[in-house]
C-alpha cells in the first residue's frame, strides 16, 4: 500500500473513490465540495438529497456520475473552534469512516482532499499529521488498498502532507 501526495484538482484524478470534504447537510458548499458537484453534474446532488445529511466525522457514499471514479465518499469535517471541541478526534474519524466505506465497497485507490483546512479553518500543521496517522492506522489493520492519495490544491498543503509523511 502506497500513500501518495499529489498537487492537483481532485475532480481530475481517476480513482475508485473520491472523498468529498462536505458539510453535514450534504447539500453542497464551496471549496472542494462545490468543485466535486460541478464536475459530477446535477445527479450527484439529487442522490445527496436522499441521504438525510451526515454527522461530522461520519461518511456516506454515492455514485460518482461524471467524475473519473466509481464512488464519491462524503464526509463532513469539523469546523476548527480552537481545539477544545474534539476537532482532532473528529478529523481522524473522517478519514477512518471514509476508508471503512471504501473498503466495504472494494475500492483499492482512494483520493482525499485536505479535509477541514479550507473554509473550516483547521490549522494545516495539525491537520496533515492527523490525516497521515489516521490513514496509516487504518491501513495497518486493513491492507487491501493499493494507493491512498492526498490531492493537494496548493504547494503549501502539499508541503505539509509531505512533511507529515516523512516523520
Ligand atoms: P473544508 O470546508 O473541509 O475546510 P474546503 O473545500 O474549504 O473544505 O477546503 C479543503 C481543502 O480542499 C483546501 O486545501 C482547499 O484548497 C482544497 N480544495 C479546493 N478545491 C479543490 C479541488 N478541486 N481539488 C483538491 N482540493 C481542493
Amino acid at each position: 500500500m502506497e500513500i501518495k501526495i499529489t498537487l492537483g484538482d481532485i475532480t481530475k484524478v481517476p480513482a475508485d473513490a473520491i472523498v468529498n470534504a462536505a458539510n453535514p447537510t450534504l447539500l453542497g458548499g464551496g471549496g472542494v465540495d462545490g468543485a466535486i458537484h460541478e464536475a459530477a453534474g446535477p445527479e450527484l446532488m439529487a442522490e445527496c438529497r436522499t441521504l438525510g445529511g451526515c454527522d461530522t466525522g461520519d461518511a456516506k457514499i454515492t455514485k460518482a456520475y461524471r467524475l473519473p471514479a466509481e464512488y464519491v465518499i462524503h464526509t463532513p469535517g469539523p469546523v476548527w473552534r480552537g481545539g477544545d471541541d474534539c476537532e482532532e478526534e473528529l478529523l481522524a474519524d473522517c478519514y477512518k469512516s471514509c476508508l471503512k466505506l471504501a473498503s466495504e465497497h472494494r475500492c483499492r485507490h482512494v483520493t482525499f482532499p485536505s479535509i477541514s483546512t479550507g473554509l473550516f479553518r483547521f490549522p494545516l500543521s495539525k491537520a496533515a499529521p492527523i490525516a497521515i496517522a489516521a490513514v496509516k492506522d487504518f491501513c495497518a489493520e486493513s491492507p487491501e488498498f493499493d494507493c491512498i492519495e492526498f490531492i493537494c490544491f496548493d504547494e503549501k498543503t502539499k508541503k505539509a502532507y509531505e512533511t507529515a509523511l516523512e516523520v
